[in-house]
């Protein structure tokens, strides 16, 4: 057996395969053996580390150093310097690999920032498609230990329900209770539906979830089947999500052979089958009605609801939809503690939450961190501030159907209940920062522009209302505003959020009313220079 003296990770994501990752990988291992070193150095595709836009990524252990940007040609010096010689290369951007411990000292910003990670504990140290590696750094001990502690599924759910986690998909419900109803809903027929549709703009936290660590995913869903007693279980993926699809394929098949999915789960009797479904597109979809009916093959329109999937779901049987970021979170719950997990976060909100921080900051990615993390801390520690020194003026939370917060509220914890209390929303947990150059109007107009598009058009309320409302933040961008309009605007939107079907058109409200709320003088200034 080799023992090696480096290891070099690869970081394999949407964005770095796009920059040129297998060339660079190729590269490197042809370098390597050209000089004899594959004894010595081994290469390793990882999860993404989070980070957007710095191309192909390079890390090397044990020297904790990270290289950005990595080019094919840049490979020849990182070896010659770097690996014989241990010399950092010079003209390389580079950075020391952040520390994944516990305490956060808050003195580093950005990528160096320590975090604390359980979602994505493993999700960029180990290889997701070797499920070796998996296993060896603790993959399926919570499945295994449920069964070598003979833990009953009521004992399963009751454990869940003492963590106090809450789903990460937006609505924050208590994912035990979900569990609870879903088990005590009548029948034999029950299924689990992991909800992977991610498409609220600015949020990419399940993609990474998925292409990093495609194998918790299973072992979480594995467990909420035995929870509930369910023999079958889908994951409904976004079509887009190419790479997301092949990690959970390649993931699902592995399980199957090492005996940890299908028929006599570990012989231990249980069974559980699992298949992938892709999505098609439509944003709608993330609603659980509605894709339960993309699941059976029919338009992706949304249910009236009561009855909800917990009695009512797949072919009209109990059914437990929940959040890939949810989840993600079971393994840790079991192998752990309920205990231990309400030790992390708030009192109410218990756990970590993923954050994807865009727009003008100097770190645009994805980070994990307590929930009840002020904004402050989120934006200017991990985001490392505002790009190029500007000011910063407002963050929309939490996607296109979030809130605008400006200046006053920054220091605002973001977990559900602060939020809440501060009339924000966490939702999929995005923050969309921008800087004192954005048009509040403009940001405005791209939402109402989404949601008209978006909308399925099933009931009148939404599928009028957003046509209204891009008509008129239309016309204020172009200065032709009138006395009355913002009055016109509000009403509108909350005649949306009383009488839509769905959560799309009851939640064009929020980013509405927060952006005239926050930035009044903006639509007000629009309004009277076309009165002019
Ligand atoms: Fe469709 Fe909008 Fe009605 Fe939801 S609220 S069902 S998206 S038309």
């Amino acid at each position: 057996m080799s023992i090696y003296r480096t290891h070099i990770l690869l970081p394999v994501d949407e964005g770095t395969v796009q920059a040129g990752v297998f060339e660079v990988k190729r590269r490197l291992e042809s370098e390597l053996q050209a000089r004899k070193l594959q004894k010595e150095i081994k290469v390793l595709e990882s999860g993404s580390v989070g980070l957007v836009g710095k191309g192909v990524i390079l890390a090397v252990y044990p020297d904790r150093m990270y290289y950005f940007g990595v080019k094919e040609n840049d490979i020849p010096r990182i070896i010659e310097e770097h690996l014989l010689k241990g010399r950092i290369v010079a003209g390389l951007a580079h950075a020391p690999v952040a520390a994944m411990a516990a305490d956060q000292t808050g003195a580093r910003v950005g990528l160096t920032r320590e975090q604390r990670r359980v979602v994505l504990d493993k999700a960029w140290t180990v290889d997701p498609k070797n499920i070796h590696e998996v296993l060896a750094a603790g993959g399926y001990r919570a499945l295994e230990k449920i069964f070598s502690d003979k833990l009953s599924p009521e004992q399963v759910i009751e454990e869940v329900k003492r963590s106090g986690l809450r789903g990460r998909g937006g609505a924050g419900f208590p994912t035990g209770m979900k569990w609870e109803f879903t088990r005590k809903a009548g029948g034999p027929e029950k299924y689990v539906i992991c909800n992977a549709d991610e498409g609220e703009p600015g949020t990419f936290k399940d993609r990474l979830i998925l292409e990093g660590d495609p194998h918790k995913l299973i072992e979480a869903m594995t467990i909420a089947a035995y929870a509930i007693g369910a023999g079958r279980g889908f994951i409904y993926i976004r079509g887009e999500y190419g790479l997301s699809i092949e990690r959970v394929q390649k993931a699902i098949d592995q399980a199957r052979e090492f005996s940890l999915l299908g028929k006599n789960i570990l012989e231990t009797g249980f069974s559980f089958e699992l298949e992938i479904k892709k999505g098609a597109g439509a944003y709608v979809c993330g609603e659980e009605t509605a894709l339960i009916e993309s699941l059976e093959g029919k338009r992706g329109n949304p249910r009236v609801k009561p009855p909800y999937p917990v009695t009512h779901g797949l072919w009209q049987k109990p059914t437990a939809v929940n959040n890939v970021e949810t989840l993600a979170n079971i393994p840790a719950i079991i192998n752990n503690g309920a205990g231990w997990f309400r030790k992390i976060g708030t009192d109410k909100c218990p756990g970590t939450k993923v954050f994807t921080i865009l727009g003008h900051v100097e770190y645009p990615g994805l980070i994990e961190t307590d929930m009840g993390t002020p904004l402050r801390e989120i934006i200017f520690s991990f985001g490392g501030g505002i790009k190029g020194g500007k000011k910063f003026k407002a963050a929309l939370l939490g996607g296109a159907a979030g809130v605008f917060l400006s200046e006053p509220l920054l220091d605002v914890k973001m977990d559900f209940e602060n939020l809440k209390e501060n009339k924000a929303v966490l939702g999929s947990g995005a923050v969309l920062v921008m800087n004192e150059d954005t048009s509040i109007v403009d940001m405005l107009f791209s939402i109402a522009k989404f949601f008209a598009h978006e909308s399925c058009g099933q009931c009148s309320p939404c599928r009028i209302g957003t046509q209204q409302i891009l008509q008129i933040i239309y016309r204020l961008r172009q200065g032709g505003g009138k006395a009355g309009d913002l009055e016109t605007l509000l009403q509108l939107a909350e005649t949306m959020f009383r009488s839509s079907l769905c959560p799309l058109g009851q939640s064009l409200v929020m980013p509405v009313k927060s952006a005239l709320e926050n930035f009044k003088d903006e639509f007000a200034l629009a309004i009277s220079q076309a009165e002019k």
